[in-house]
């Protein structure tokens, strides 16, 4: 009986094994066909178009970034090595028209100068192989706060306009002013683009910075495309470069007159390249090529040039260029050439430190404004070594001239203080300030300007000056500055 029952529950079993093999087939049957429609759907389906590569025509090796047209020259005989004999790419953006400056050659003054320039700048790139330049057309202000030029152009629009431009131009090495006001090297608008072109190195490859450039657009070949599909772009060496080096320098013509403090400044602090080298492309030397270059800038100082090329006398041009290794995200040595271990391949985005408060206990005091905002810029984008280009602050003036000294003392104490200012000035200077004690309430920073009056005349030289700050609860504060006094030139303050 048992047999029996057992073998209708095999035969029941087998049915039902047979039932589900037959599912199986089935369902995998069903799949086949499925897959097989998918893909006669797909080959019929209109195809989507290729994803386009970033424009090829303005991807540059080298972007420079400066302030006026003819702030090139300074370093246009490596441009002319690096564009000529290396077939470099190179891109510029001038950030002024150089509306500001004066006409050497014709009345022509203000924004009229500032098209004349545009024009003189596209002819002296032009003729050194470089023709993708930029002009963001801010306004030419002579001065030497950093923070006025700023404020001027509009900071955060200027360093949209920057950023939105490196990641067009995707440059492995961005060359510009050296933002620190060294005398000699203190002009606010090359100031300003030496700082836009800091900052603007540190946030091209973070996309949450002007994210709506790198945002893509809805549909590229359409209208009323409000964003821009640029791509994140991190470039990998940051060099600077001084008008403290520039041989027409009224500060500093021999290297031997440098002085000691100043040789920080140059000594294995980046390459350096000679421009008395022959052009292997133009048979002539990368000073011929500078003065060529000058002679464009006719209503500037295009008659240097022009009288170099007349006597074949090209010793003002043949300074070498010197860099200053700003910082690099590739490696390199200081020294070592601006291409040394540069990728061929995009890097990625590289995070700076960005501002750290500091802790402070009892009063501080320090210089202010613009030297205690690069301070905290050197820091915050991770350029600690400009901080020891120069460690003690300078600046140039005229004999005679009346000068404002910013200074600033805070109260970090839990009581209200006053401090008392005195100057230590050399002899012949007056201070004027009048006010010397200042009442800072807990948690304040008092801003002091304090007012002297340079010597009437002399010989032209540097001198040292310097305040102390005295409060009742701790020992004397210092600061110094060194001052580079001459009979001429000069940026009014
Ligand atoms: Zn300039």
């Amino acid at each position: 009986m048992h047999e029996h029952i057992d073998a209708i529950k095999f035969a029941q079993l087998q049915k039902s094994r047979s039932a589900l093999k037959l599912m199986k087939c089935l369902l995998m049957l069903t799949f086949a066909s499925l897959l097989l429609a998918f893909a006669a759907i797909a080959q019929t389906a209109p195809a989507a178009p290729a994803l386009l590569e970033p424009d090829s025509r303005y991807k540059a090796d080298v972007l420079l970034v400066v302030a006026h047209p003819d702030d090139d020259v300074l370093i246009g005989g490596f441009l002319a090595r690096l564009s000529l004999d290396e077939h470099r790419r190179i891109a510029v953006i001038y950030c002024t028209n150089g509306d500001g400056g004066g006409n050497a050659v014709g009345n022509e003054a203000g924004a009229a100068l500032g098209q004349l320039r545009v024009l003189e700048a596209r002819r002296a790139m032009a003729h050194l192989g470089i023709e993708n330049v930029w002009f963001l057309g801010r306004h030419d202000t002579p001065g030497q706060n950093v923070l006025r030029s700023l404020d001027g152009w509009g900071h955060g629009s200027a360093l949209d306009e920057i950023v939105r431009l490196v990641r067009i131009t995707r440059p492995n090495v961005i060359f510009t002013w050296l933002p620190d006001p060294v005398a000699g090297e203190n002009h606010e608008d090359h100031q300003a683009s030496g700082v836009l072109a800091t900052e603007a190195f540190d946030l091209a490859a973070d996309p949450i910075a002007f994210p709506e450039q790198v945002s893509p657009a809805r549909d590229r070949g359409g209208m009323s495309n409000l964003t821009e599909s640029l791509l994140p772009w991190q470039p990998q060496k940051l060099y600077y470069f001084t008008d403290a080096f520039e041989n027409f320098s009224p500060y500093w013509n021999d290297p031997d007159e440098l002085p000691s403090f100043r040789k920080t400044i140059v000594d294995g602090t980046g390459p350096t390249y000679n421009t008395a080298d022959i052009s292997p492309s133009r048979h002539v030397s990368y000073a011929q090529l500078e003065a060529e270059q000058q002679a464009f800038y006719q209503t500037q100082e295009g008659y240097l040039g022009e009288q170099a090329l007349t006597k074949k006398d090209f010793k003002h041009f043949e300074d070498s260029v010197h860099l200053i290794f700003g910082k690099s995200v590739a490696g390199g040595a200081v020294t070592g050439d601006v291409f040394e271990d540069v990728s061929a391949y995009p890097v990625p985005f590289a995070h700076v430190r960005g501002y750290e408060p500091e802790s402070h206990t009892g009063v501080s005091f320090e210089i202010g404004d613009p030297w205690r905002f690069y301070s905290l810029f050197w820091k915050a984008h991770n350029l600690d070594r400009l901080a020891a280009l120069i460690p003690e602050p300078e600046f140039s003036a005229r004999y005679g001239d009346k000068l404002f000294i910013p200074l600033q003392a805070c109260n970090y104490s839990a009581e209200p203080v006053d401090v008392t200012i005195a100057s230590q000035l050399p002899t012949g200077w007056t201070d004027v300030s009048g006010a010397a004690r200042y009442p800072i309430r807990p948690g304040d920073c008092y801003p002091i300007q304090e007012q002297v009056t340079a010597p009437p005349a002399g010989k032209g030289e540097w001198q040292q000056v310097a305040w102390s700050a005295t409060v009742a609860s701790q020992p004397a504060l210092s600061v110094k500055m060194h001052i580079y006094l001459g009979n001429s030139g000069g940026l009014p303050q």
